[in-house]
């Protein structure tokens, strides 16, 4: 008779090896399982991911963003304490994780990644992009963020500092943008057409247009 190590170990192995490396089929492939075991339904999927995809979408992050901009004391306390800060505007739930707020400056910018996996402020910029979960930038973007960024058509001056932030399970971040000249006068409202995703994310600039 074999031993337990002889007949575990191969299966164990073969189970790994086996393992889709695409995160997109891993998904698929406990979604089938969750379905088959009647644990989760369809329909409760479908209304989560619109709700992420067209219900909050970046909006959410782009009106923090905003607030900031035409109301100093509201950005001191979101550079101070963002999840007690972000709060204090009704139409955003609670954060599920901590979260800081990082600020662009004329001789700073900012940029996040999550480099074990994909970790993302949902509650305020919706669904992240694939490109933010590939493997590429996860790894890129710490080593080499100037070169990263330029990809991303955002040319920084050699002088200005990149700072590049990992997230975590329990510690999201948010780029406050500087806001541009042309955005002065303009209300709440219209500021937030141009906050856009990659702006809070620290991969593009404010253009306001
Ligand atoms: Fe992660």
């Amino acid at each position: 008779m074999k031993n337990q190590k002889e007949i575990e170990y191969p299966d164990v192995a073969l189970n790994h090896r086996s393992l889709p490396s695409d995160p997109e089929l891993r998904v698929r492939a406990i979604e089938t399982l969750l379905l088959e075991k009647k644990l989760i339904k369809t329909e409760s999927i479908d209304a989560i991911i619109d709700l992420y995809e067209n219900k909050i979408g970046p909006i959410n992050g782009a009106k923090v963003i905003a607030r900031a901009w035409i109301d100093k004391k509201f950005k001191e306390r979101l550079l101070s304490d963002a999840r007690s800060a972000i709060q204090e505007l009704p139409y955003i739930g609670k954060q599920g994780y901590n979260i800081i707020a990082v600020e662009n400056t004329k001789t700073v910018h900012n940029v996040v990644v999550c480099t074990l996996c994909s970790c993302y402020p949902w509650s305020l910029l919706g669904i992240p992009p694939s490109w933010y979960k590939s493997d590429q930038y996860r790894a890129r973007v710490v080593r080499e963020p100037r070169k990263v960024l330029s990809e991303f058509g955002l040319k920084l001056s050699e002088k200005i500092e990149i700072r590049v932030w990992d997230s975590t399970s329990e510690l999201r971040y948010l780029v406050v943008p500087e806001k541009p000249k042309e955005a002065d006068g303009l209300v709440e409202k219209e500021l937030v057409k141009y906050i856009t995703r990659d702006v809070m994310i620290g991969t593009a600039l404010v253009k306001v247009s």
